[in-house]
């Protein structure tokens, strides 16, 4: 990079933009010159489009014929840290910038002139009469010392009509005034006071306060059982970042959880932060990304791309559930928020904070190594204690067919019944039933586009594929021997378990919480509320009640199938299986009273469900990892999995098969390559999917040899390739 800070007018100048081209463009700079980093629009053939001054200009190009950057859009220029950061995640993940950028301008409107709109202030003018009306707009506008709000706030705040406000406009004792739309965050004061903390949560957030006040990167692992405090803990970071005039960044892994989060936080800082998701309306997310660029947004909470917003001065990211999936982004830039938190922290002298009460291999390694610091948090707040843990072997239970709930989980249930506490059943398996089966030929329903199953869905009554969304009826006859009356659901899915539990239980009010049965986030979290104030006895819940919940009559936990994840190729599929039984056991015994969990399984003696049940989390690490060291895979070894898709499925194998052939740059470093094979989902939408998969050693410069082996290939037609770097599920 040039250490050229600003260029006048007429100055050459590179521009990174938006559009998928592989270099700069050169322009000539606007009118009044612009910053290195500026935010600008350029002309591009008949368009207009977003782009940032990267540098200076590559010349080569006839200056005649170079167009000049529209202007410069009125928001902060890009720091270079951002730049750097950028282009080390554009390196790693092997994502060209321009992709890179869109991630980092996700926010509507950008380009548009800033917005101003109308606020009232109170004037000098004195109505002629006054109202009760009147008085109480005037006395709201009192109440609140001289703050200004838009006609719409002041009347409902007032509980007038608009028209009460406008004639109060119209002689004189309100003032109209122009502000811009987006504005501020309100002032979160980190002096308020905080929870009285436990010896171990003080001096865990000592250590983090410290950390933050070095000024300097760091990367922590807090890890403590669900309960024990980690929130309130990384909180006080969170205070000492504000304190030293510095932004903070909570990512938490679902939307769901973030209204419980943002209420704590206001119990703490006295204001609401920034919310930065999906969920956010156009017009908060380009507030949030305006002031996450001015300083003028102290706290950010934030789904994963949340990590692409702007901060001035970011000096504290915390991560939280550091282990959850959903930090890996699976569609478009294949990137780890996690991984990329930290590379961010690095660049900007930021501590992170991963917390966890089942951390990732990946981080108990790195904090093993001594590369990240690890605290612990060893006991629960208050009386709750870890729920017991047993094994329910269900080689030796009694169960009719087509059942699931064993009788010893049954005698469990019906115990909280009678105590009037909760049970939770928890099955990781939506809709109804897994696969529909024609009993006279023994054919299963799949999908017409994908390589997947049809799964029943009850309350729609169809059937359903998890991988693209189609549905159709359940079939009369057999799509396959064409036998009437036939079809059959096997397996249980959560909407089954449901039938089951009403059966068992038909006094029991029975809550099932499963993402497809919930139109909205909104509506999931009211029910979630509902539950955690008694308003349901047995909770039947997929993976989504794993996630952090507050339950607190909740004081039984079965798992019905706890073997489901331990099948699969998946070299995650232990880890998985541990954190997930982990998360949901830890749901039981909350509050005073203590919990049990109970886990239905045919393999007690499988090392993953015996480090479960003993609570012995460090030693199934350190077994975990000796597996994967000797394996040779991450964390302890380097993978990429090259996925190739198209419509053709010998057009997408020719290629694959090529690529194999011209393995050299991969060669040259060592690494292995497996396949083409087809994928394990070997067909999605209509495409057929083939996948490589490359092993290296760790430290050897794997993305650079994946970029010289791939870049000579010019795919054909409808073929697309896509490369993820460190994989985390084999799709
Ligand atoms: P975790 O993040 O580890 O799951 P939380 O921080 O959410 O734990 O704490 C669990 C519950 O205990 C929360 O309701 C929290 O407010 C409460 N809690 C934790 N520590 C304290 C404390 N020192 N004083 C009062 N309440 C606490
Ligand atoms: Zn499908």
């Amino acid at each position: 990079m040039s250490g050229q800070e600003f260029f006048q007018a007429g100055e050459r100048v590179g521009v990174l933009t938006t559009q998928p081209l592989d270099r700069l463009l050169d322009y000539r700079a606007p009118e009044g010159g612009c910053y290195l980093g500026a935010y600008v629009e350029v002309p591009l053939g008949p368009r207009k489009v977003l782009g940032v001054v990267w540098g200076p200009g590559a010349g080569g190009f006839d200056s005649a014929k170079l167009r000049s950057v529209i202007r410069v859009l009125d928001v902060a220029p890009m720091r270079s840290e951002m730049r750097q950061f950028l282009g080390k995640a554009a390196d790693y993940t092997l994502t060209p910038m321009p992709a890179m950028l869109r991630l980092a301008t996700r926010a509507p409107g950008l380009s548009d002139p800033p917005s101003m709109r109308k606020i009232l202030r109170r004037g000098d003018g004195v109505p002629d009469r006054m109202t009760e009306a009147r008085t109480r707009v005037l006395e709201v506008l009192e109440e609140f010392g001289g703050l200004a709000f838009t006609p719409r706030e002041l009347a409902d705040m007032a509980d007038v009509t608009p028209s009460v406000v406008k004639g109060l406009v119209k002689q004189g004792a309100l003032r109209e005034e122009e502000a811009p739309r987006d504005t501020p965050y309100p002032h979160l004061d980190p002096e308020l006071p905080s929870k009285q903390l436990t010896d171990d949560q003080a001096n865990a957030a000592a250590a983090l306060a410290d950390a933050v006040h070095s000024g300097r990167y760091g990367t922590t692992l807090l890890k403590g059982v669900t309960g024990s405090g980690k929130t309130e803990v990384y909180l006080e970071a969170v205070a000492a970042a504000l304190r030293a005039g510095r932004q903070a960044l909570v990512l938490l892994p679902e939307i769901a959880l973030t209204a419980e989060f943002l209420t704590r936080v206001e119990a703490r800082f006295g204001a609401k932060p920034a919310e930065w998701h999906s969920g956010a309306t156009l017009t908060e997310r380009r507030r949030v990304w305006k002031m996450a660029g001015q300083g003028a947004a102290q706290l950010v909470i934030g789904a994963r791309s949340a990590l692409f917003l702007p901060f001035r001065d970011l000096g504290l990211i915390i991560v939280d559930e550091e282990h959850d999936t959903s930090y890996k982004q699976e569609d478009g830039v294949l990137y780890n928020a996690r991984d990329m938190a930290v590379l961010r922290a690095a660049m900007c002298s930021a501590q992170v904070v991963l917390a966890s009460a089942t951390p990732s291999l990946e981080t108990w390694a790195n904090a093993e190594a001594g590369k990240y610091k690890r605290l612990n948090l060893t006991s629960r707040f208050g009386a709750s204690v870890l729920p017991e843990m047993r094994a329910v072997d269900m080689r030796s239970e009694d169960l009719l067919p087509a059942t699931w709930i064993s009788p010893t989980l049954k005698q469990a249930m019906t115990l909280r019944m009678e105590r009037g506490e909760q049970s939770l059943l928890f099955l990781n398996r939506r809709g109804f039933a897994p696969v529909t089966i024609c009993r006279a030929c023994g054919a299963q329903v799949a999908c017409d586009h994908c390589d997947a199953r049809m799964v029943e869905h009850r309350f729609m009554k169809r059937l359903m594929c998890h991988q693209c969304g189609e549905t159709k009826p359940v079939p009369e006859a057999c799509p396959s021997c064409e036998v009437e009356g036939k079809m059959a659901p096997v397996g249980p899915g959560i909407e089954r378990l449901a039938e089951e539990a009403t059966a068992l239980f038909p006094e029991a009010r029975i809550a099932v919480l499963s993402s497809d049965l919930f139109g909205s986030a909104r509506a999931l979290k009211q029910r979630i509320e509902e539950i955690a104030a008694g308003e349901a006895d047995i909770i039947l819940g997929t993976q989504l009640v794993a996630k952090g919940h507050n339950f607190p009559l909740l004081t039984l936990v079965g798992v019905i199938d706890a073997d489901l994840g331990l099948q699969g190729s998946d070299l995650r599929a232990a880890e998985r299986t541990f954190q997930l039984m982990r998360q949901v056991a830890g749901r039981a015994g909350r509050a005073e009273r203590p919990g049990e969990a109970l886990m239905q399984t045919f393999q007690p003696e499988h090392p993953v469900i015996r480090a479960i049940l003993s609570g012995d989390e460090e030693n199934f690490w350190k077994a975990e990892a000796a597996e994967r060291q000797a394996a040779g895979v991450p964390p302890y070894g380097r993978m990429a999995g090259i996925i190739l898709s198209g419509p053709d499925l010998a057009a997408v194998f020719d290629l694959g098969n090529a690529m194999a052939r011209n393995d050299g740059p991969l060669r040259q470093i060592g690494a292995q390559l497996f396949g083409p094979a087809p994928a394990p989902i070997a067909r999605v939408r209509g495409r057929h999917r083939v996948r490589l998969l490359v092993k290296a050693a760790k430290g050897v410069p794997l993305q650079d040899a994946i970029a010289r082996w791939i870049a000579p290939l010019r795919l054909k037609g409808d073929l697309r390739l896509s490369v993820d770097i460190d994989p985390q599920s084999f799709f």
